[in-house]
């Protein structure tokens, strides 16, 4: 058996073909462009004879040939299979890759006269999906014998789900299109959302979005030129309105590379990816057709592109899925940049001129790239999309948000004096010299404390009574390492890895993940980096990842399940970790456990994928130590199994009390069913903590829960001295650390654990707290010792 010459390109297939797609989708024009383009590239790159790209027509019954390189292009359109029928249907009805060679020996082999395809001895389908429902199959086929290896496969289905989310998009835009026909020109006019529930005059309350207090002058960023100024014109010059709509596109196209390169070179490519798709719907066929039509109905450039933007406006808000609604505020960006061009004002306007507050209605991605950060003290955000692109560089940039305030924009006036406590949420507008005082106060002694923890710095958390806590970070872009290390996370407890590919438009490649965890272990320089396996689901989409539409997405499609049913794609991520821990400390965590086989089924994928590299020949550690994330009751009443199975447990507590709890983490109907002190919670941390003790295995508790103090003292209370949680919270907590005994707050669990009341047990651990004593360095009797990372194989030992 002969098989295809591999070249070193052929190792390049998965980024560089990703790349090339990308700039594809940027120079076709329609869909039928793209994908012809798209399947000429993945046959030249796979060295395939063919690759042909079937889509499923509206009777969700039939798959039709819709690109080819390879067969007769003529049969394009022509020709057709039901579902289930030859082996192309069955990759559809499987919704699973089919990869023989010999094809026309498989029984579900049916032959196509007019494609000419009898002479092909290898088949490779890989389904394309939406939601988890076939959409269509891309098949590649070659002359000759070649056996595609998994990367060659995994690189496929990877370009397939990008090839997805295209079809996915440009059927997203048809629909707005036949929804915009229905003419509805609602303006995007800043329809004031006034609050009717009456709230303090001068307190504004919302969702505190990243923590910090500020005081400082509101900066406000209204809604620059809206299309609120936009009215209709009559007697247009035709050909000028048209050449001057060209002229905007085309600058505003210009604008957007430019604000894709800064925010690549401020934050991160991540961070910088949504541009990419700004400039997908700049060129985007479908709109700038529906802009020509309209202005062709003798409407002004300005008039219809107010048209057509409240359109995708309105259709974007009325979709479930709160990815695509959230996209809306790009549709606005694009339309609001486009305007400015089109009406000859530039953005100037959000040029900061001071530091102070910002207060904005929304705030867009291309604003976050304009504004002078160094300005931005704090954020009053007025829409609650906690998942935004603006949101999520806030986060990354450390600034103080709070989102969901409802009529910030009408109640606050410029240069009003605030004080954005985004703690808890509140934000105080001039407010009376009580309040001014007592936030000085904390002012004052929130720089004392800043001087105190200075001293700190290089001193790890240690008890009182000197048991050393370890405080890690919980990361996600790329940015958060910054802002974790000055906060002096010791390396991190929770990378979520999920976050890096939300903010991209395809899934990275092996090596674009390995590049990501090797920087993040470097960064680190020695200290242990835990890094999860995908967590998506729930809450968390990945916009080219197309997941099934469940009424229960938390107690769905989530987190590994996902990756154990998507073996390439969780292979490959745990390749890229492997090869990364060659370059430090790693630990490898596997989200959402709930029974023996889904651990044992990681591990035997980290088994597949060592010997994947060993015969790649490709460096990577061989001992790194697994763990399972416990975060669902059942692993809570697994835990001394689990514990035989891995070298460490990560206790995810938002999840594991809202499983224990039945209240959903992120519904503010149930927030006060949401109870960390709940006797319930407690005991099966209880639990938790002696299977790790008995198993002698580490523990650390991951999730919101340890920033409260009370919960801390609890969480020590339990026995457990590993945490890792959102790093701004690190230096408040190893001062309030350094003033527990272990000794006594185990005392006083030992009781707690016996009330059944969650009152009286927050009740006893505030009272506590109030009785810890004042800190005194002087006391601390902490004696460096080394710091083991424990492995089932061999121990890799870090010095602290
Ligand atoms: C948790 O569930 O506690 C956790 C840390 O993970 P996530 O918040 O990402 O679900
Ligand atoms: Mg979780």
């Amino acid at each position: 058996m002969t098989s295809i010459k591999r070249t070193k390109s052929d190792r390049n297939l998965g980024l560089s073909t990703l790349q090339d797609i990308s700039a594809l989708i940027l120079q076709s024009h329609d869909l039928d462009e793209t994908i012809r383009n798209i399947v000429d590239l993945v046959a030249l790159r796979a060295h395939s004879d063919v690759c042909s790209l079937y889509l499923l027509e509206n009777d969700q019954e039939t798959l039709t040939l819709r690109a080819t390189k390879g067969l007769d292009e003529s049969t394009i359109g022509r020709v057709s299979m039901k579902i289930g029928e030859g082996l192309t249907g069955k990759v559809a009805a499987d919704k699973q890759i089919l990869a023989i060679e010999e094809p026309h020996k498989h029984p579900d082999y049916q032959y196509f006269a007019e494609t000419g395809e009898e002479q092909f001895h290898t088949f490779v389908g890989i389904p394309l999906f939406d939601h988890n429902h076939a959409i269509g199959v891309l098949v590649v086929q070659t002359r000759e014998h070649h056996i595609f290896s998994k990367e060659e496969l995994a690189t496929l289905s990877t370009i397939a789900f990008q090839v997805a989310s295209i079809v996915v998009n440009a059927r997203l835009l048809d629909a707005i299109d036949h929804y915009g026909r229905k003419d509805t020109a609602t303006p995007t006019t800043e329809d004031d959302t006034e609050d009717s529930e009456s709230q303090q005059s001068n307190t504004l309350r919302g969702k505190a979005a990243y923590p910090g207090v500020v005081t400082g002058p509101a900066n406000i960023i209204d809604q620059q030129f809206g299309f609120s100024d936009i009215f209709d014109e009559c007697n247009i010059d035709l050909p000028a309105e048209l050449k001057r709509l060209d002229e905007a596109l085309r600058k505003t196209r210009i604008q957007t590379l430019y604000l894709e390169k800064r925010v690549a070179e401020k934050l991160t490519q991540e961070d910088a990816a949504i541009f990419h798709t700004h400039l997908m719907i700049l060129e985007d066929r479908g709109f700038i057709d529906r802009l020509h039509i309209l202005i062709e109905e003798q409407h002004s450039a300005p008039y219809a592109l107010k048209k057509v933007i409240s359109g995708y406006l309105e259709a974007f808000g009325q979709m479930e899925d709160p990815y695509l609604r959230e996209r809306a505020a790009d549709m606005e960006d694009i339309g609001r940049r486009l305007l400015a061009n089109l009406v000859g004002k530039n953005t100037e306007g959000l040029q900061l001129h001071h530091s102070g507050i910002l207060v904005a209605k929304r705030l867009l991605p291309s604003d976050m790239a304009i504004l002078d950060h160094r300005m931005i003290m704090g954020m009053v955000i007025e829409s609650n999309e906690a998942n935004s692109h603006s949101v999520i560089m806030a986060k990354a940039l450390g600034i103080p948000a709070v989102i969901g305030v409802k009529s910030a924009i009408s109640k606050i006036k410029p240069d009003d004096n605030l004080i954005l406590d985004a703690n808890s949420g509140c934000i105080y507008q001039n407010p009376d010299q009580s309040i001014i005082d007592e936030y000085s106060r904390l002012g004052q002694e929130g720089q004392l404390e800043k001087q105190r923890l200075l001293e700190l710095q290089n001193i790890p958390p240690v008890t009182r009574n000197g048991q050393r806590i370890h405080l890690r970070a919980n990361i996600g872009l790329i940015s958060d390492v910054n802002v974790a290390k000055t906060h002096g996370a010791e390396g991190v407890g929770l990378y979520r890895t999920e976050f890096p590919y939300m903010a991209r438009s395809s899934f990275p490649d092996r090596q674009d993940q390995y590049l990501l965890y090797k920087k993040v272990v470097k960064d680190f320089a020695g200290t242990p980096v835990t890094i999860r396996t995908l967590d998506i689901g729930g809450d968390k989409a990945l916009p080219y990842f197309t997941q099934p539409k469940e009424d229960n997405p938390f107690m769905g499609w989530r987190s590994v399940r996902v990756s154990l049913d998507n073996l390439d794609i969780f292979q490959t991520q745990i390749e890229a970790i492997l090869m990364a821990a060659k370059h430090g400390p790693i630990r490898l965590l596997f989200p959402m456990i709930s029974n023996m086989e889904e651990i044992r089924t990681c591990k035997i994928i980290v088994e597949k994928a060592k010997d994947n590299l060993r015969k790649e020949k490709i460096l990577f550690a061989e001992d790194i130590p697994l763990g399972a994330m416990i975060e669902v009751p059942a692993a809570v009443r697994l835990a001394s199994h689990l514990a035989k199975e891995v070298d460490f447990f990560a206790l995810g507590t938002n999840d594991l009390i809202q499983y224990l709890l039945a209240a959903d983490r992120s519904n503010p109907l149930v927030e006060k069913y949401y109870d960390p002190l709940h006797p319930a919670v407690l005991l099966s941390i209880g639990c938790v903590v002696a299977a790790a003790h008995n198993n002698n295995i580490e523990l650390c508790a991951c999730g919101e829960m340890a920033t409260d103090p009370a919960c801390l003292l609890a969480l020590i209370g339990l026995g457990i001295h590993e945490f890792s949680l959102s790093a701004p919270y690190i230096p408040r907590l190893k001062n309030f650390i350094n003033r527990i005994d272990t000794v006594a707050a185990e005392e006083l669990l030992q009781s707690l654990l016996l009330q059944a009341d969650s009152h009286s047990i927050r009740e006893a651990l505030d009272q506590a707290i109030r009785n810890l004593p004042v800190t005194d360095f002087s006391v601390i009797k902490y004696q460096p010792q080394p710091l083991q990372i424990k492995s089932r194989g061999n121990a890799t030992r870090l010095q602290s």
